[in-house]
């Protein structure tokens, strides 16, 4: 069987202790089963991401005794492709323009008569006259992917979706995510859509990636129905800690691949500190 995974940083920072684990976990995966690692540059949200962090990623990658494919897809690059996939989906009714600003979605979810675990977004578009209307006032507005629509699109096979995990079989719940936002007024996409289109159109068929992202998979499962995409089999791996115990930030410069090279330490020191980590 063909392997293919990939690690997918954002320049949006210096890579640090928990970034390198994906990594080699990643690498070293793609090493045991004859496979290939690809590695894509989510750089999407061009007011964060830096072009030295993008060529300190490489640096560092290079640094830790990585190989990968050149071939390296870098999000910004492909803004036009994810602009059609949104089409495709504004055309067959699976999105709609919801206007409320964050807060107000918010509050939305706060005041809605569900229970508590319940707390996610649903909505749906406006009636045409006052969607019109805020258009023509150029207000701001999100694609929200719409969950009723979605099953009404897929019927049964909505509640059949499935993925798989180092767990084995998971059923996928995509309403524990609500209508989530898929793009935005001038901004074709979210990290979500590009990541599964993304993921399919380069093949992937190993994701491996934090366990912060476990449940994201419920809801790419979902767009790869959708979307007419294969499903690739989801590896989430423990997350590395700090010394306090807290989930290491691209801020924490001692725990950062520069940081560690500038104390002298090795790529070898850095496997053992990850082996060690909590
Ligand atoms: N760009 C994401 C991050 O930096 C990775 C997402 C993924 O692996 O799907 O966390």
């Amino acid at each position: 069987m063909s392997f293919v995974t990939r690690f997918a940083p954002s320049p949006t920072g210096y890579l640090h202790l928990g970034h390198a684990y994906s990594a080699l976990t990643a690498f070293d995966a793609a090493r045991a089963a004859d496979g290939r690692l690809l590695l894509r540059i989510e750089d999407i949200d061009q007011r964060r991401a830096r072009p030295e962090f993008e060529a300190a990623i490489f640096e560092d990658l290079a640094w830790l005794g990585l190989e990968w494919e050149t071939n390296v897809r870098r999000q910004s690059e492909h803004m036009a492709a994810y602009e059609a996939v949104l089409q495709g989906l504004i055309e067959r009714g699976l999105v709609y323009r919801c206007f409320r600003t964050r807060k107000e979605a918010a509050e939305a979810i706060a005041s809605a008569p569900h229970g508590a675990s319940d707390d996610v977004f649903r909505g749906e578009a406006l009636p045409p006259d006052e969607e019109a209307e805020r258009l023509a006032r150029n207000e701001a507005f999100a694609w929200r992917l719409s969950l009723k629509k979605a099953r009404a699109a897929l019927g049964p096979a909505y509640f059949a979706l499935m993925f798989e995990d180092e767990t084995g079989p998971v059923r996928a719940e995509p309403d524990k995510h609500g209508d989530v936002v898929l793009a935005r007024k001038d901004f074709p996409t979210s990290y979500h859509l590009a990541s599964v289109w993304d993921d399919a159109l380069q093949g992937v068929t190993h994701v491996i990636r934090g366990e912060d992202l476990r449940e994201a998979a419920h809801l790419h499962v979902l767009l790869q129905k959708l979307l007419h995409l294969p499903t690739p089999r989801y590896q989430h791996h423990r997350l590395i800690l700090g010394p306090d115990g807290k989930r290491l930030a691209k801020r924490d410069h001692a725990a950062t691949l520069r940081g560690l090279r500038e104390a002298g330490r090795s790529p070898e020191d850095v496997r053992s500190l990850l082996a060690n980590a909590a």
